[in-house]
């Protein structure tokens, strides 16, 4: 199998592995009990934490384990909103957030929060004359992705860091996609929260993490005693350290961002070569090394994953599931891209399992699965 998914998740790397294992058989006491056994479950959670305070450049205090990214993003949002002061009762999302994001975001306008939205523009880049205009005194926190997990676009972080700081607000960044891809800094990034989540960057599902700026005030959404009040329940010790064990192989971050953007770009410029009727989204912007985010033509999304499927090659569609159907992507619906072009979303993710090898096995199979159907749809358009 070729897995070019990584966006959805990661295979866990055999460094992962290796250190769950001896704390799913041995370490299993719980980190609160006050016997030797508990407290050799205390020392390796002070250690995980120590590794992935260092990895993030944030101070171990600044860590919340949680688990995962979806549960990271309710606290941040939901926790910040709670604790702002009176008078800021706006949130503010971007308009292409995650999709189990935006849930949260029509959630709170349910609860008669006002929510807005930050447009992007056609090319998949955030609206900041926008966002400038409807960031101001009165909102509460401004939640916004750091990369987008189906375009791979950047987002602005530092300087919607510096609007949301200048109004008074709080900003909670989405570094789901972010982390493991690309060189991160919570001290420099300008966020007051940050979610991340293992599964993400070879670590185990499950687990992820809430960075919280020291001094921010956060009102927790799981009553419990364990993350300093922040996050009760007991702590997933063997993904936690799982987690810290990914993240100890990103010290590389940077050769790996570099090796991938090679090896997309050739993808890329492969596909267009032989199928001319291939479309890249978001090729002229800021993005994430391995996401490559294409139609052919108006080719449906469906037919291509078969054929992809028939090749041993894992990818996803752009598109949603809802019951009985498929609808287009809210991603490049907000860019602007119509329905019919939207359906024919593919979404290629490359990762640290990929070779060039691979790449240049799916450039020479794919292409001629496509091109007769491609005719066929030609020959057939009204
Ligand atoms: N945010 C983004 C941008 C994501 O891509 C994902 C995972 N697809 C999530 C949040 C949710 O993460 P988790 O699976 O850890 O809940």
């Amino acid at each position: 199998m070729i897995y070019l998914d990584h966006n959805a998740t990661t295979p866990p790397a055999p460094a992962v592995i290796a250190a769950m294992l001896p704390v799913l058989s041995g370490v299993w006491a719980n980190s609160s009990s006050q016997h030797g056994p508990g407290q050799d479950a205390k020392r390796a959670l002070g250690a995980a934490r120590a590794t992935v305070a260092r990895v993030l450049g944030c101070k171990p205090v600044e860590v919340i384990f949680t688990s995962g990214a979806t549960e990271a993003n309710h606290l941040a949002v939901r926790g910040l909103l709670a604790s702002a002061a009176p008078g800021r009762n706006r949130v503010i999302f971007s308009s292409v957030e995650h999709a189990g994001h935006l849930r949260l975001a029509r959630s709170l306008a349910q609860a008669g929060i006002q929510v807005d939205f930050i447009p992007v523009r056609a090319d998949g880049t955030l609206d900041m004359a926008a966002a400038k205009a409807l960031i101001t005194a009165d909102v509460a926190l401004v939640s916004l992705m750091a990369a987008n997990n189906e375009t791979g676009a950047l987002m602005p972080v530092t300087e919607v860091a510096a609007l949301t700081h200048a109004a008074g607000a709080a900003l909670h960044v989405d570094a789901t996609q972010f982390i493991g891809k690309q060189p991160f800094n919570f001290a420099s990034c300008g966020a007051d929260a940050v979610s991340l989540s293992a599964h993400k960057f070879q670590g185990p599902k499950g687990v992820g993490a809430l960075l919280l700026r020291q001094g921010v005030a956060l009102m927790t959404q799981t009553l419990g005693s364990q993350e300093r009040g922040r996050r009760g329940g007991t702590e997933n010790l063997a993904g936690i350290v799982g987690m810290a064990a990914a993240l100890e192989l990103l010290d590389d971050v940077g050769t790996q961002a570099a090796r991938l953007t090679t090896l997309r770009n050739t993808l890329e410029a492969g596909l267009i070569r032989a199928i001319p009727e291939t479309h890249v989204w978001c090729q002229t912007a800021p993005r994430l090394p391995g996401t490559c985010y294409l139609r052919f033509g108006q080719l449906s999304a469906d037919v291509v994953l078969q054929r992809l499927d028939r090749l041993g090659v894992a990818a996803s569609s752009g598109a949603a599931c809802s019951s009985g159907g498929s609808e287009p992507s809210h991603v490049l619906t907000a860019m602007g891209v119509p329905a019919e072009e939207a359906l024919a979303a593919v979404r290629f993710s490359l990762g640290a399992t990929n070779t060039p090898a691979e790449v240049n096995h799916l450039l020479q199979t794919l292409p001629p699965l496509l091109v007769p159907l491609l005719h066929e749809e030609m020959l057939t358009a009204p």
